[in-house]
C-alpha cells in the first residue's frame, strides 16, 4: 500500500499552475527541428510553450521535457483534439481547457 497524502480534490493541483493561454512556440517539436528529425504527434508544454513530439514518435521529447523541467501538464497539439494530461499524477483531462 502506498501512503500518500489525502490532500487531491480533484486528483490534480497542478492544473491551477499551468498557463490556460499557452501557445506553441514553434510549428514542430523544438529538438526534433533542430536534429532533423521527424515526430508522429505533438504536445504542447503548458507551463512554458515547448513542444515536443509524444511517445509514439522516437524521440519523446514531451516526456523528456517533463523529466528534464518538472513541468507537469502539457495538451495534445493534434487538430481538434483538446485533451491534456499530468504526468505527475497520471491524469488525462478532456477538454483540458473547460
Ligand atoms: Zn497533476
Ligand atoms: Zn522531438
Ligand atoms: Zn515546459
Amino acid at each position: 500500500m502506498a501512503s500518500e497524502t489525502d490532500s487531491e480534490e480533484n486528483g490534480c493541483p497542478h492544473l491551477a499552475t499551468m498557463n490556460p493561454k499557452s501557445h506553441p512556440h514553434t510549428r514542430g517539436c523544438e529538438e526534433c527541428l533542430k536534429s532533423g528529425d521527424t515526430w508522429v504527434h505533438l504536445r504542447l508544454c503548458m507551463h512554458c510553450n515547448h513542444v515536443g513530439c509524444c511517445d509514439n514518435s522516437k524521440n519523446k521529447h514531451a516526456t523528456k521535457h517533463f523529466h528534464a523541467t518538472k513541468h507537469p501538464i502539457m495538451r495534445s497539439l493534434e487538430p481538434g483534439e483538446t485533451w491534456g494530461w499530468c504526468y505527475v499524477d497520471e491524469l488525462g483531462f478532456d477538454p483540458l481547457l473547460g
